[in-house]
């Protein structure tokens, strides 16, 4: 393929230049007016590959599939690349390859040759903070991209708000565990949630949903089947623990990754006991509570996305500024993957009920609040890198190009931000930038 791309692209290089030697006589007028890409940038994300095409004006373009073999074909008008630069864009497992060539001689058509169906969807954005004008070009795959996602993105012109599906553990005839005072785990769960969907709430861009507002039952099947139908990111499940030991305290974060019901998960959990003995031997589970090991049992069907961790890993830091953190890092067990589109998720054991000290920190609806900020400045820092497409936050962003002599804290301050928001943002490990690195920069 590279070779027969490069070939392509001699054709290509030797097509423009004798077009420009022939064609000295309008070259002036179309060197004016003709648009230029400066950059490509391709990112892969599950379940689609963005291609971001930086240039210098806007542009008039159109997009179209072509079947048999799959291609999706970007029509771009009066527009120039430099040469090459089609054949530096990174290989994805989604595209087979890419090739570029001169339409009408001025317009730029490209041409993505697929593994398999995929739906293109594309559109512009104005210059913004530092970044020019700028062609997205998104590429679902077959999978992801039922005709109910490309449908709602199009009928709904306006961004949507990240949705988050809070739940409250227990409720109505199961209480959860109950502390030594008598707190009922199904009542903190409960306005630890009402407290979150506020704190939610008040985050421009997110939007909170409740498995349940009051003292109800609720299979987690239920749960799971809210979360869905409100189109939730992702989910976050509020626990308390308990344990014989008094002594035993501390929050920890589990990763989960919810799935609908599957007909494997109804047989396995007929045996659930054996089946979460065997699941569960290997984590330090501090917990007899049926729901969480539901919860957890779930997650081994349906496979943890890196997503759930990478959540969970966010939450887990904000709450160690409220409690002390049972274990440093976000649990999970060994998932058995598949393939089905699934909401990354997390569960909370905020803290042990059977702790004295932590039961009365529990019903206290100011150290409640601090649970609900924590977790909501976790959820939120996660989104501000890892906005969904088609979401207000995803859009909030632009790009900064790191100019000699920037360094983080200049830059914080130049776009109205922290040091600590862009390090997260953009997974920075040091604060060391490099000339010419690309930060991601949210819009205020
Ligand atoms: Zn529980």
């Amino acid at each position: 393929m590279g070779k027969s791309r490069r070939k392509f692209l001699k054709q290509l290089v030797g097509v423009s230049s004798a077009a420009g030697l022939s064609g000295t006589g309008v070259l002036s007028h179309a060197a004016v007016s003709k648009a230029k890409i400066q950059d490509i940038r391709l990112s892969n994300n599950r379940g689609y590959v963005r291609l971001v095409f930086d240039l210098d004006q806007s542009v008039q373009h159109s997009i179209f599939s072509l079947h048999g073999p799959e291609r999706v074909v970007l029509d771009l008008k009066n527009t120039d690349i430099p040469a090459g630069m089609i054949d530096m864009i990174q290989a994805s497992s989604l595209i087979r390859g890419i090739r570029s060539g001169i339409q009408n001689g001025h317009d730029l058509r490209v041409v993505f040759d697929l593994h398999e169906k995929m739906s293109p969807r594309s559109f512009l954005l104005a210059p913004s903070g530092d970044a020019g004008h700028r062609l997205v070009l998104d590429l679902y795959d077959a999978e992801t991209n039922n005709e109910s996602v490309v449908e709602k993105a199009k009928a709904k012109k306006e961004l949507r708000d990240v949705i988050i599906a809070i739940d409250a553990g227990h409720g109505g005839k199961d209480p959860g565990a109950i502390g030594r005072n008598g707190t009922k785990e199904k009542t903190i769960t409960l306005q630890i949630a009402k407290k979150l969907e506020k704190v939610i709430n008040g985050q421009r861009g997110m939007k909170a949903i409740l498995t349940r507002s009051d003292d109800r039952f609720l299979h987690l099947r239920e749960r799971i089947a809210k979360a869905r139908k409100n189109d939730a990111d992702m989910m976050i499940s509020l626990h308390a623990d308990s344990f014989p030991d008094p002594r035993a305290r501390g929050s920890s974060v589990f990763a989960l990754s919810v799935d609908g019901a599957s007909s494997e998960m109804a047989r396995l959990l007929a045996d659930k006991e054996n089946s979460a003995d065997m699941l569960f031997g290997d984590i330090s589970l501090a917990v007899d509570d049926q729901m969480v090991k539901e919860v957890l049992f779930d997650l081994s069907l349906t496979g943890t996305v890196q997503s759930s961790l990478d959540i969970g890993d966010e939450v887990l830091k904000q709450i160690g500024s409220v409690n002390r953190v049972h274990k440093k890092k976000v649990q999970q067990a060994g998932f058995a993957v598949l393939k089905a589109p699934n909401i990354p998720s997390v569960l909370l054991e905020t803290a042990f009920l059977s702790n004295p000290r932590e039961e009365k920190n529990l019903r206290s609806s100011a150290h409640q609040q601090k649970i609900a900020k924590a977790i909501g400045r976790g959820v939120s820092s996660y989104f501000q890198r890892k906005a969904p497409p088609g979401t207000w936050l995803s859009e909030a962003v632009t790009e900064y190009k790191v100019k000699p002599g920037d360094n983080l804290s200049v830059i914080a301050e130049k776009f109205n931000t922290s040091v600590n928001d862009l390090r997260s943002r953009n997974a920075l490990q040091s604060n060391n930038l490099d000339a010419g690195q690309v930060l991601k920069i949210p819009v205020s």
